[in-house]
């Protein structure tokens, strides 16, 4: 049994939902998660903002113009009056729901509730229309089974005994729908995985359940060997090895949530990202082979500040390096790149929202200096030191770029280089033009 997770675009209006559903109703038993149809989490979010800021009339108007929107695609999907009329009293609890949601007494709770809402409408939108067609369709809500614990980890354990009771007592259902993204907290609230997080979703059902395959159905042709928003020519990866997978995820290759590979790593579970625009294309297929000597991608990661502390106290001191890590822990802010030299040390981080009270503590040790704008740009592959050469292939393409930090030598699948914002689209059509457009990979 597979489960097959489609995107916001994926389902983003009653067209594409009917190309869902004509991909997951081939006669074989799955579980299918949804993402909100694409826009409406942002919506969602916005609503949010205005009721926290008391702003009533402004939240209640949006909730409006939403259904509205909502109401609009009821004739394009569902040919009956009965499944119109279904979905149409769905909606019309959904909205009043979500009206005094926003007019309530506000609290994280209720920003975590109203944020819920784009992944059940999208789910019943798309049961009822399966109903339609008299696919067998069981819609299983995740706040059911999707938990996390008192640190805000996914736990396994619920979702393992939910489905592997649902399986065993059930063998009639066709498909299994569920909503991604969306949880319950160890308060027992409402809550989500981040935003994105509907891959992370299908991930912990294919790794509590060990599945046979996660599928990531999304609007590309699987993970591709640079960003296509930025560069021209990208073309995609056949196959990655699940390092590589969340090096590329975490280094913002926006097709995977950076969390989704670790659950089906642990568990063996390979992940297949698909295209719903073209089913038959091979897509990415991310497992434990790793190809010997191949560069397979680079991606970028924006919004990085990177810190420079320099102090004599460094030369030939101990601890010093730990002292520095310290301040950054005690403000719950990761690290991403570091580089060492006899008298100082510089540091990225993507979160700078702690950075004046680190700097002003890294001030007690040595001369800091912050640069802000900066961009990480990530190459991945099999870069083990025995591969001689690739370094240099790499580096030949940052001829016109100014570069801040290299990191190399933390795993064997990645080489890192921090750079100015306003040379990203710059430094990755370089890296395209010298690794993968001259048949060198
Ligand atoms: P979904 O809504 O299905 O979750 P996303 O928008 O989150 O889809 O992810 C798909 C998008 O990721 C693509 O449309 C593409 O623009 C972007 N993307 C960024 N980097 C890559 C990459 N290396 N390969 C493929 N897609 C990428
Ligand atoms: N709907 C959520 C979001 O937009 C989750 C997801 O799409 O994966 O972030
Ligand atoms: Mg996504």
């Amino acid at each position: 049994m597979k489960v097959l997770k489609f995107g916001g675009t994926s389902v983003g209006s009653p067209e594409r939902m009917k190309a869902v559903a004509r991909l997951i109703s081939d006669g074989q038993r799955k579980i299918v998660v949804l993402s909100a149809m694409s826009g409406t989490t942002n919506s969602l979010v916005e609503i949010a903002d205005y009721a926290k800021k008391r702003n009533t009339e402004s939240a209640g108007a949006m909730v409006g113009h939403l259904r509205s929107a909502y109401k609009k695609h009821l004739p394009a999907l569902y040919a009956t009056d009965a499944a119109k009329k279904a979905c149409e009293n769905f909606f019309r609890e959904e909205f009043i729901s979500l009206q005094r949601l926003v007019s309530g007494d506000y609290d994280e709770a209720t920003e975590k509730t109203i944020l819920a809402q784009g992944e059940i409408l999208s789910t019943h939108m798309l049961t009822f229309y399966l109903q339609e067609l008299g696919v067998k369709v069981r819609l299983m809500p995740a706040l059911d089974y999707m938990r996390t614990d008192a640190d805000g980890e996914p736990m396994l354990s619920p979702i393992h005994e939910y489905w592997t009771r649902l399986l065993a007592e059930d063998t009639e259902t066709e498909v299994f729908l569920t909503q991604g993204f969306i949880c319950r907290n160890a308060q027992g609230e409402i809550d989500n995985l981040q935003r994105g997080g509907s891959d992370y979703t299908a991930s912990l059902i294919g790794a509590a359940m060990h599945l046979e395959e996660i599928q990531i159905w999304t609007d590309i042709d699987g993970m591709h060997n640079n960003d296509p928003r930025f560069v021209e020519g990208t073309r995609p990866v056949r196959q990655l090895h699940f390092e590589e997978a969340a090096e590329l995820a975490y280094f913002g290759a926006k097709i995977l949530h950076p969390t989704c590979i670790q659950p089906a790593r642990y568990a063996g579970v390979p992940v297949r990202l698909l295209n719903n625009m073209e089913p038959e294309a091979h897509g990415t297929l991310i497992n434990n082979t790793m190809q010997p000597g191949v560069i397979k991608a680079v991606a970028a990661k924006d919004n990085i500040t990177a810190i420079k502390v320099v102090s004599s106290r460094m030369l030939l001191a101990t601890g010093f390096l730990r002292h520095i890590f310290d301040i950054f822990a005690r403000y719950k802010t990761s690290i991403d790149m570091v580089a060492t030299s006899e008298v100082g040390v510089s540091l990225s981080i993507d979160n700078a929202s702690r950075l004046t009270p680190i700097v002003e503590e890294l001030k007690k040790v040595g001369t800091v200096e912050v640069d802000q704008d900066m961009c990480i740009i990530c190459v991945v592959g099999d870069l083990v030191r025995e591969n001689k050469g690739f370094i240099g292939r790499i580096t030949s393409a940052f001829a016109d770029v100014a570069i801040r930090m290299v990191s190399y030598g933390g795993s064997n699948h990645n080489v890192s280089f921090l750079v100015r914002q306003d040379d990203k689209q710059k430094a990755l059509q370089a890296l395209s033009d010298a690794l993968f457009n001259d048949n060198h990979s």
